[in-house]
């Protein structure tokens, strides 16, 4: 009999649900799930084409020990052997895991467990790390707590959505479908969108702002002068509700209009134009994403558009408020088992003393990390240096994906012990793996992943394990008990590790912390199978399930109130004879391609790597439409096809970051990309790569 399973997506930050039909000759097809609210039955084009990419070509599919072939036992004895000798060497500090926004909540929750409760460091970051960081340490700063306030039925509901550094309808196109219906539903709706290039999502777009890069902190202190000037913020809810208005509405004093020109790069007619579409409308969500994050300034950007909805008090009320778009399935669930090296489990402080007394207590662990840990960029540095001995990467890519992409290859080829968890054999990564261990893909592997807007939803498996692969927290949790910590890593499936962390996250809460799913505290392995997509907080006890939070003016800062942060804006100096490159995703592929380029269907969208350049500047240069441009930094150099596109500003390139050596030559745009992090979240300034350009 065919069967049918409900599961989620396995792509982005959206989490649509999926259901996938299984024939009895094992032919599989997927549709959008009706009943799931993330996408109400719709599907993009990397959702409808899952099935294309589950085959077993290429899989990874029995541990492997410098190539060979071995046993589960041997392969994770020694993983546990080496870690430990390391760790008695050198201290905890020197070995690191480097996780993904890929893996299930219940991966991310026995690694975080391991790493900062039994071995004792905070060395465990995630690939999060360049999606969505600066988004955390802004609602830190602002909030008291990694907290998204609204739902993606405010994106609906509201009569302007702001899209600040959101290519929407190719990154989050599920959400783009739903504010598209709705704007056509109700015309008036208004839709900008701040980008410095013109992209497809400018097509429904009443105002296009063509910013500067790096000029959104300018542009929302601007905002937050001019909604003061006009008389339009909610002098009550300041007041009552929060600290710092003083001081941040100040440092908009020294912003002049020209320095506002300046650093926005706008026509001061189109920044009016926006401020008074802001001004004028009460139902106002701010949507932002990597175009905000991946930034040296990104976790300012993020707190000067959260100070503009905090100053008309447009927060946790139905279409108000700012809303991080993530770009992972999973990067949410991970930040709610502090998978970051700044963060404790369950949005617990890793810098509290009560809150890494209150998690070592319930972990009856016998030690915690007390400092936090290396971010992704200097996890690498410290590979690179010899400061991190022993590594374990999983479900993640960084030959590819990270900035100076080269060292990072440089530092695993001299470390001393590279342990990979992948679904994959040979990716760019997993060439430096002393051990290789085999993991379950989607389709696979059963847990929870939470997307954009809370919402925790079911994978499910529907498809037996190939070979070997098990899951990531098995493999976890296995190594927890050949270090010695057995009774701590004792789960049978997944479902127990899900209820551990939701007893955590309840464990000592009262309301005091934003998250809190204790509901599921007991949750027995039927009822987990069964668990429908639902929205945190599920406290113990609770009636009504909250859908937006701040609704009631209460915030998690010690005494209740949010904070205005005071931030500055940068100006750029204007490029020379440099381009700014910036990077970000095409429609059809994802990361670096290692399950979407399986699919012909994805890869006819867009072929190639490819950059694009602004006409004038491809005329200077002599480049021509469809031949390849050689595009260099000091940290190396890729080859890429000529886009020749007015969508592109002057002086601006912009490139895919999909392709890598398993694709196409000399096409890892990482490596070009200088390695400058935010200073208050880490999170790399993919966006803003100063490169050359020349015909190759
Ligand atoms: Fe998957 Fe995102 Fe597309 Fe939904 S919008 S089908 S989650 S890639």
């Amino acid at each position: 009999m065919p069967t049918e399973t409900r599961t989620t997506c396995p792509y982005c930050g959206v989490g649509c649900g999926v259901i996938a039909r299984r024939e009895d000759d094992g032919q599989v097809s997927v549709k959008g799930d009706p009943d799931h609210p993330a996408n109400f039955g719709r599907l993009c084009s990397k959702g409808s084409a899952l099935a294309e990419t589950i085959d077993l070509d290429g899989r990874l599919l029995t541990p492997k020990i410098g190539g060979e072939a071995v046993e589960w036992d041997t392969a994770l004895d020694l993983v546990a052997e080496r870690f430990s000798r390391t760790i008695a060497e050198h201290g905890p500090d020197s070995v690191a895991f480097y996780v993904s926004g890929q893996i299930l909540t219940e991966d991310y929750y026995v690694a975080n467990k391991l790493m900062k409760g039994f071995i004792g460091s905070a060395n465990i970051d995630t690939n999060s790390r360049l999606c969505m960081s600066s988004s955390v340490a802004g609602h830190r700063r602002a909030f008291g707590s990694d907290t998204v306030p609204g739902t993606y039925e405010d994106i609906e509901l509201a009569d302007l959505v702001v899209l600040t550094g959101s290519n929407l309808a190719w990154c989050h196109p599920v959400i783009y479908q739903r504010l598209a219906a709705a704007k056509q539903a109700r015309p008036l709706m208004k839709v900008v969108v701040i980008d410095p290039r013109r992209t497809m999502t400018c097509d429904i777009a009443d105002l296009h702002l063509a910013i500067r890069p790096d000029g959104d902190v300018a542009l929302f202190m601007g905002l937050l002068a001019h909604l003061v000037k006009a008389g339009r913020i909610d002098e009550a809810y300041i007041g009552a509700h929060t600290t710092g208005f003083a001081e941040a509405f100040e440092k908009t004093a020294s912003l002049t209009n020209a320095d506002l020109i300046e650093a926005t790069g706008l026509p001061a007619m189109q920044i009016r134009e926006f401020f008074r579409l802001f001004e004028a409308t009460e139902k106002v969500v701010t949507c932002y994403s990597q175009g905000v994050n991946q930034s040296e300034s990104g976790t300012d950007k993020v707190n000067a558009i959260i100070n503009c909805h905090l100053a008309t008090g447009r927060i946790g009320r139905p279409g108000m408020g700012p809303f991080s778009l993530t770009g992972q399935p999973n990067a949410m669930g991970g930040r709610e088992v502090g998978g970051l090296a700044n963060m404790l489990a369950a949005h617990m402080a890793l810098e509290s003393a009560g809150d890494r007394d209150r998690v070592q207590r319930f972990w009856n662990s016998p030690i915690i990390a007390d400092k936090p840990g290396l971010k992704a960029v200097d996890i690498f540095r410290a590979v690179a240096d010899g400061r991190i001995k022993a590594i374990w990467i999983m479900a993640t890519n960084p030959v590819v994906s990270l900035p100076e992409a080269d060292l990072v290859r440089a530092a695993l080829a001299a470390c001393p012990f590279v342990v990979v968890s992948d679904i994959l054999e040979k990716t760019d990564t997993t060439a430096f793996a002393h051990v290789l261990l085999p993991s379950l893909g989607w389709g696979e592997k059963d847990g929870t992943v939470t997307n954009s807007e809370r919402r925790m939803s079911r994978q499910r498996a529907f498809l037996s394990a190939p070979g070997d692969a098990k899951t990531d927290w098995w493999q976890m949790a296995e190594m927890g008990r050949r270090m010695g910590f057995g009774k701590a890593f004792g789960w049978r499936n997944a479902a127990e590790v899900f209820a551990e962390h939701a007893a955590l996250s309840a464990f000592e809460n009262n309301g005091s912390r934003d998250f809190d799913i204790g509901a599921f505290a007991d949750i027995e392995p039927d009822a987990y199978d069964d668990l429908k997509p639902v929205q945190w907080p599920q406290r113990v006890g609770q009636q009504q399930v909250e859908t937006r939070f701040f609704a009631d003016g209460r915030f998690y800062h010690a005494d209740g109130k949010a904070r205005f942060i005071a931030v500055e804006a940068a100006v750029q100096a204007a490029p020379t004879n440099t381009f700014i490159l910036n990077t970000g995703r095409v429609r059809d592929h994802w990361h670096t391609m290692t399950r979407t380029g399986k699919s012909a269907r994805l890869s006819t969208h867009l072929a190639e790597p490819f950059v694009e350049i602004h006409p004038a500047d491809a005329d200077r240069l002599g480049i021509r439409a469809a031949e390849l441009v050689e595009v260099a930094s000091p940290h190396g150099r890729v080859l890429l096809r000529a886009l020749v596109t007015p969508r592109q500003a002057q002086g601006n390139l912009f490139a895919p970051i999909h392709w890598n050596d398993q694709f196409a030559s000399n096409a890892r745009v990482g490596s070009v990309i200088k390695a400058v992090t935010d200073p208050f979240s880490g999170q790399p300034a993919s966006k803003m790569a100063r490169v050359t350009a020349a015909p190759y």
